[in-house]
């Protein structure tokens, strides 16, 4: 009888503990998300946020520490039920979700993943992708502007300057995505000048490269308003077109624009790039599989301006976990003091303009 007793007693706490642990928010209702009406425009970001801060404040308080995902390209296509639970088994409070317009001109996917899951996404704009982008830039930032502006957005997506192929296009011998596009071109001008006006945030994504760096240089100096997040830290393809890019130099980039910030994101410490065959990711230890002193060091003065990312695409979905793991190794590199900052409050911070 006794036995008994102990066992109810444990699956007892075993259940209610999983039940809590399942218990951020809501699971959504819908598996597609373009089986629901898309959410009006604009945002009601007021609801939102109030959703959103209660899912960070249910994971803070089961001694989870959220992570915010600044940049992510997800599709129409995600399984809405299955990727909540995944989600939420590894404490990833939210992601900013961009859509992909996909020859369309614009996709209004944030639309449908906010109004099928209102718990767990950031609508953000649809990124700066080929075919849209590249093919009539200056359209689709004039669509950008619009969209934004009209819908509401709290961030624009990831934008391709300077982009070569991304390890899983090699892998699927998409080898045509070698973006060469000037940051200082027109439609470069009309985002910068776009985010200056009003306040909202755009991402890059420019390679890291000797002959890159001037002309970002000059056009940051020249929109010092513009809040850009430069999307990789430290992650180099080719070595040999690098010698002034490091800890320092990023140092004074922060130093002297302050409105430049920096996403997280990194593949593993062992990934080799298969076109250079070099490790690309230059903050790891490959050792420790932790950040070298002096990026750490670098983070841990200028919380503020790194964020966690994942960089998730539809074609990478099995990599998530992973993903999540790496950002986690990023943050336990850090002191625990400023942990919290770039997990989830820088973010929040430049979004939404608040301490949380
Ligand atoms: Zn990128």
């Amino acid at each position: 009888m006794h036995l008994i007793r102990t066992l109810l007693l444990f699956f007892g706490i075993l259940f209610s503990w999983s039940a809590i642990a399942r218990d951020f928010s809501p699971i959504p209702t819908a598996s597609r998300m373009t089986d629901v009406d898309k959410a009006e425009v604009p945002f009601n970001l007021t609801t939102l946020k109030h959703n959103w801060k209660q899912r960070i404040a249910a994971m803070r308080a089961q001694g989870v520490m959220p992570i915010i995902d600044i940049e992510s390209n997800l599709g129409e296509d995600l399984d809405m039920q299955s990727f909540a639970h995944r989600m939420d088994d590894e404490g990833v409070a939210l992601i900013a979700f961009s859509g992909v317009a996909k020859g369309r001109g614009w996709s209004d996917a944030a639309r449908y993943a906010v109004a099928a899951d209102p718990w767990r996404y950031v609508p953000t704009g649809d990124g700066g992708l080929p075919p849209d982008w590249k093919r009539d830039p200056m359209r689709f930032a004039q669509t950008t502007k619009e969209r934004i502006a009209i819908d509401g957005y709290p961030l624009m997506g990831e934008y391709e300057f300077r982009h070569y192929p991304s390890p899983d296009q090699i892998e699927r011998g998409n080898l045509a995505r070698d973006e060469d596009f000037p940051i200082d071109s027109p439609a470069g001008h009309a985002l910068f000048r776009f985010s200056a006006e009003s306040g909202i945030p755009f991402q890059i994504h420019l390679e890291i490269e000797d002959a890159l760096l001037p002309p970002l240089e000059k056009m940051l100096a020249q929109y010092p308003k513009a809040k850009v997040i430069w999307c990789h830290l430290a992650q180099m393809r080719y070595q040999d077109r690098n010698t002034i890019y490091g800890p320092d130099y990023v140092r004074k980039l922060i130093k002297q624009y302050p409105n430049l910030y920096f996403d997280l994101f990194s593949g593993p410490p062992d990934h080799v790039y298969p076109s250079s065959r070099e490790y690309p990711g230059k903050y790891w230890d490959r050792s420790t599989r932790k950040l070298k002193q002096e990026w750490a060091k670098l983070i841990a003065d200028y919380p503020w301006r790194f964020m966690t990312a994942l960089d998730l695409n539809p074609f990478i979905m099995r990599s998530f976990s992973n993903k999540v793991g790496m950002q986690r190794a990023v943050l336990d590199s850090l002191p625990e003091s400023v942990r919290e900052i770039v997990a989830y409050r820088a973010t929040w911070k430049l979004l939404f303009n608040e301490d949380l």
